[in-house]
């Protein structure tokens, strides 16, 4: 990604259960890959926690079905590869390979790379680059460990939906509890600012479960922000208004990475910084949705002007 640091988002956000969030036992098959609870031993305790990976991979579904609700066709399907065959239900979505299976003839650049990939592509990465968007494991906060208490469940069968004769399993479900977790967005356009503030509100609105069983209702949560900072890079041209990268680059790398070139009118004005070295760090902890609202628009902006996944898809198989 771009070589130089020039801005970041700071999240921490408080996830609190609404619904039990149910965690496969070892021997339970539920529904797939879906995300597990895990655990781990700190401090000669056992504590569960919602695994990074896992968050990250609820996000990006959600923050795809915004972006395609809003423009449709404007962000791939990441694990449908050309030369394998994914099963797409949708007709319009049946072209909708993968970014990371698409290239650009002689030029592979990271820049070119970024400059092909859709907006989810771009802000959680692809086979090809890590995404400008990061959130690490959520622990139980301090005096809020959940409770865990133990389910019955009967096998579904997959294809006739009734129930499979002799299939019973055990399931553990986390109750209550809060978790904190941490968000980076790295060198964000304005457009990737406001999809994490898209995300945020939904996450807030309990729009958004975790961990097994969700297609039954189960393991919504609400997720509470903390704080949010911004923090610039100090140079001459430090911002007395909110930018993102496509302000901060120069004219070439705007070009050759594609950043989208838009500002909101009027300009939304940043409360005053404290300088960390050679950072300056904006806190807008107590009105960061309120002050963000107008960036909102960026967002299907951009899904317009980018026009969706972009580069060649080489259908050739390989063989095996
Ligand atoms: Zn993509």
């Amino acid at each position: 990604m771009m070589r130089n640091w020039l801005c970041q988002a700071d999240v921490t956000i408080e996830i609190e259960p609404v619904d039990p969030v149910l965690v496969k036992s070892g021997y339970a098959t539920l529904d797939g890959t879906d995300m597990v609870p895990v655990s781990t031993f700190r401090n000669g305790q056992q504590v569960y926690y919602l695994p990074g990976t896992s968050l990250k991979g609820v996000l990006r579904s959600h923050f795809e079905r915004i972006a395609r609700t809003l423009q449709p066709g404007s962000v791939c399907l990441p694990y449908h590869d050309p030369k394998r065959k994914l099963p797409v239900p949708v007709e319009a979505e049946k072209q909708s390979y993968g970014c990371g299976y698409r290239s650009r003839e002689g030029n592979d650049t990271t820049a070119a790379v970024y400059a092909d990939s859709c907006a989810a592509c771009r802000q959680f990465g692809s086979l090809k680059f890590a995404g400008r968007f990061s959130i690490g494991d959520a622990y139980p906060a301090p005096k809020h460990e959940p409770t865990i208490e133990s389910r019955n469940g009967v096998g579904i069968d997959r294809f006739t939906g009734g129930t499979v004769r002799g299939v019973l399993f055990d399931l553990q479900a986390l109750v209550g509890g809060r978790f904190v977790a941490k968000i980076r967005l790295a060198n964000f356009e304005l457009w990737q600012l406001a999809g994490l503030k898209l995300l945020l509100d939904d996450f807030a609105d309990e729009m958004i479960a975790v961990g097994s069983g969700r297609s039954r209702g189960l393991g919504r949560v609400r997720g509470v922000v903390k704080s949010f900072s911004l923090t610039y890079l100090r140079t001459a041209s430090t911002p007395e208004s909110l930018v993102g990268i496509g302000q901060l680059a120069g004219a070439q790398e705007r070009a050759s990475y594609r950043l989208h070139d838009w500002t909101p009118e009027p300009p939304i004005e940043l409360p005053t910084a404290a300088v960390h070295g050679l950072r300056r760090r904006y806190d807008l902890d107590a009105d960061w949705s309120q002050r963000l609202r107008t960036l909102v628009p960026a967002f299907e902006a951009f899904l317009q002007w980018h026009g969706g996944p972009q580069g060649n898809v080489s259908r050739q198989r390989t063989s095996a």
